[in-house]
């Protein structure tokens, strides 16, 4: 469910017409919604949770890479969520936001070991590692700070997620975790190490997850691994499930799993772990929580198809030309139920640069507004400068107030961001 409803015949944010906003903002732009992003937690927090799931309250740490923008992070931090963070820069930013170290986990393969190094400075909740040499330095970094790292080894439990091929993570050709075979050398191992202490297991097969199978599968194989490591003498106390439950992105589409059925599937193969739990949750939290705005710039009859040009480009949202992703479409002030086929394109010089290919839609003609659902999760943050376009403004409602969470730069801006060297700027 979502706050993003037509209301005297035009689309809404929660109590803000989008028609207002753009008429503010200028478009394009992502606009966010706070009753959705915290309904969103709430459901997940509440399938996740005693007394549907045994055992104790679990740490749901929120992926920030999926939307990091402050005020996102910030209503997040309210509710309780901790972070999952992939680098420095989000370590940063999740702190920023209000979210405390004890409740932050550090996961990603390539961790370094200044991004070590800040982390730990902070004592955050946990490690997640993905390879012995990862270990060492991460123990060699600890050490030297005088500190001891709480870690999860990161296991790839080699299933077969059925999603995209770009976000799939839990195959044993993808670059992610240690084979789960390995996993209890790698324990071994890590207990001669200094500074590090294996505490748990974590496992994150891929995102946009339509099916509860594979999820089952690799919790079952964790479970399994705990047992196993248990009985060679090590203290397991923590598990971490990961991310990638799905949203609906098509309308007429069946809905993937509930959290509610995702959350029993979890309570059963985890009942007898006596761990505590986390949970990565990302798209789910924010995906249907954001739209972007975009304005028809033109209409084009080309030879064969219907173009509709609008003022969003790629460089806004890439997840249809990166993923063949699927965005559902609609007007924000509908002509009545006048319907059209077109490929919706944006102005940047690229083939890839389409939306959708001859899609059946409201009909939409010059200087109307439309919006792209589902673009609050790994959206505004994978937008760029491309075609040396401004970066996509966001904006937050809440009820009837909105606020602009990042401004669009200025041109002047952009430009400012380049230095011409010294021997380009002196006279001949
Ligand atoms: C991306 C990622 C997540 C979040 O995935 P979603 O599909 O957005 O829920 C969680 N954990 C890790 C390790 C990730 O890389």
């Amino acid at each position: 469910m979502d706050h993003f409803q037509y209301r005297d015949g035009v689309l809404h944010a929660e109590d803000v017409s989008l028609e207002a906003l753009a008429a503010e903002v200028g478009t394009p732009f992502y606009c966010y919604s706070t009753a959705t992003l915290e309904r969103h937690f709430d459901v997940f927090q509440k399938a996740v949770s005693p007394p549907i799931a045994g055992g104790t309250a679990p740490l749901i740490a929120y992926a920030v890479k999926a939307n990091p923008n402050q005020a996102v992070i910030a209503t997040l931090a309210r509710k309780g969520a901790g972070a999952d963070v992939v680098s420095v820069g989000e370590l940063k930013r999740a702190l920023a936001a209000g979210i405390p170290a004890s409740r932050i986990v550090f996961s990603g393969v390539g961790k370094t070991r200044e991004e070590m190094q800040a982390a730990l400075a902070e004592d955050i909740f946990q490690f997640n590692v993905e390879s012995h040499a990862e270990a060492e330095l991460l123990s060699e970094t600890a050490a030297a700070m005088g500190k001891v790292a709480k870690v999860a080894f990161r296991v790839n439990p080699d299933v077969d997620a059925g999603t995209h091929a770009k976000i799939s993570t839990g195959r044993a050709e993808n670059k992610f975790g240690i084979a789960i075979d390995t996993a209890p050398a790698a324990f071994a191992r890590a207990k001669t190490l200094p500074g590090i202490e294996a505490v748990g297991v974590a496992v994150h097969i891929g995102s946009q997850l339509t099916d509860l199978a594979p999820l089952e599968r690799a919790f079952t194989r964790v479970g399994e691994l705990i047992a196993n490591l248990r009985a060679g003498g090590h203290a397991i106390s923590r598990a971490d499930l990961g991310g990638g439950l799905g949203v609906p992105y098509l309308s007429d589409q069946p809905d993937p799993p509930s959290p509610a059925s995702y959350g029993e599937m979890m309570a059963r193969v985890t009942k007898d772990w006596d761990v505590c739990l986390t949970f990565e949750p990302g798209r789910l939290i924010t995906g249907n929580a954001g739209i972007l705005v975009s304005r028809v710039v033109r209409l084009k009859e080309g030879k064969e198809r219907c173009f509709v040009i609008i003022d969003a480009a790629m460089n806004d949202l890439i997840r249809p030309s990166l993923y063949d992703a699927w965005h559902d479409i609609q007007a924000v002030r509908p002509r009545g139920n006048e319907q059209m086929r077109a490929d919706v394109v944006g102005p940047v010089c690229e083939t890839g640069d389409t939306f959708a290919e001859q899609r059946d839609m409201a009909r939409l003609e010059a200087g109307d507004l439309m919006v792209f659902r589902t673009a609050g999760a790994y959206s505004a943050t994978m937008a760029n400068s491309y075609n040396s376009r401004l970066l996509t403004p966001e904006v937050m409602v809440s009820g009837d107030r909105w606020a602009q969470i990042r401004a669009r730069p200025t041109y002047e801006q952009l430009i400012a961001q380049d230095t011409v060297p010294d021997w380009l700027n002196q006279e001949e």
